[in-house]
């Protein structure tokens, strides 16, 4: 054997033994599983916006406009890591097992009507937004979808986002379509396209199921193959069609 064939060889078999097997980097993507499900830690710009650089800059430029329309666009919610995804998760199953004695697979069920399965959350990619109007005067529960209907205070702003989000690459997750299966409609929640995009391909390419499979957090140990399968295709999946 050449010398520079055996050392390639070696180093490549090197390199497949210091790598868990279970989170490799993903052919043809940018994206680690790691970076996919929250868990690495990922350059995020601009204080208290907290995305990465081609969505924050989008997000400033529709910030802009917006301003220029007569509206302050807040953000609500931007980043999060699986850890914190982790704790919102815990605290609702808590809530919902303890408080309320509800059973765990209804308390799982009414969790995500809204909240993701830590390691699952678009939020986890730092291309995804919730945000309201910041002039609008809302003290409570802003991410309410009656206030951004007829009538509600964030009215005008949802109008304004209908007609111009997308010319930003801003694109509603979770919209209204009465067919739509998975999380309720969500007005507020918007996602930067030119990223989430390859990011949502690249994470149907992951063993999501057997990934999470290996989690442990509260209520993770009533995660069916079953249950996790349909939620794979009707949270993750059943979104805005623009988004896949
Ligand atoms: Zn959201």
């Amino acid at each position: 054997m050449k010398r520079r064939t055996f050392i390639k060889k070696t180093s490549i078999s090197g390199l497949a033994c210091t790598l868990p097997a279970i989170y490799p980097i993903l052919p043809n993507t940018d994206y680690s599983v790691l970076e996919l499900m929250g868990k690495e830690e990922i350059e995020l710009f601009g204080e208290g916006i907290n995305l990465r650089k081609e969505a924050y800059e989008a997000f400033l430029n529709m910030k802009k406009s917006a301003y220029s329309d007569g509206f302050d666009i807040k953000m609500v919610s931007s980043f999060r890591d699986y850890y914190r995804q982790e704790a919102i998760w815990e605290r609702k199953y808590l809530r919902y097992t303890e408080d309320n004695d509800m059973q765990p697979l209804d308390a799982i069920d009414k969790i995500i009507e809204y909240s993701t399965i830590p390691g699952t959350s678009r939020h986890h990619w730092g291309t995804d937004i919730d945000i309201i109007n910041g002039y609008a005067n809302v003290s409570e529960n802003v991410l309410d979808p009656q206030k951004f209907e007829q009538g509600g205070p964030f009215e005008a702003f949802k109008l304004w986002l209908d007609e111009n989000s997308e010319k930003f690459g801003f694109y509603l997750v979770y919209t209204n379509e009465p067919k739509r299966r998975g999380f309720k409609y969500e007005p507020w929640h918007y996602s930067y396209a030119p990223i989430s995009i390859p990011m949502l391909t690249a994470f149907r390419k992951i063993n999501i199921l057997k990934l999470l499979q290996k989690e442990e957090f509260l209520g993770s140990e009533h995660f069916t193959t079953g249950f996790l399968k349909t939620y794979l295709q009707d949270n993750i999946l059943d979104i805005n069609q623009k988004l896949l």
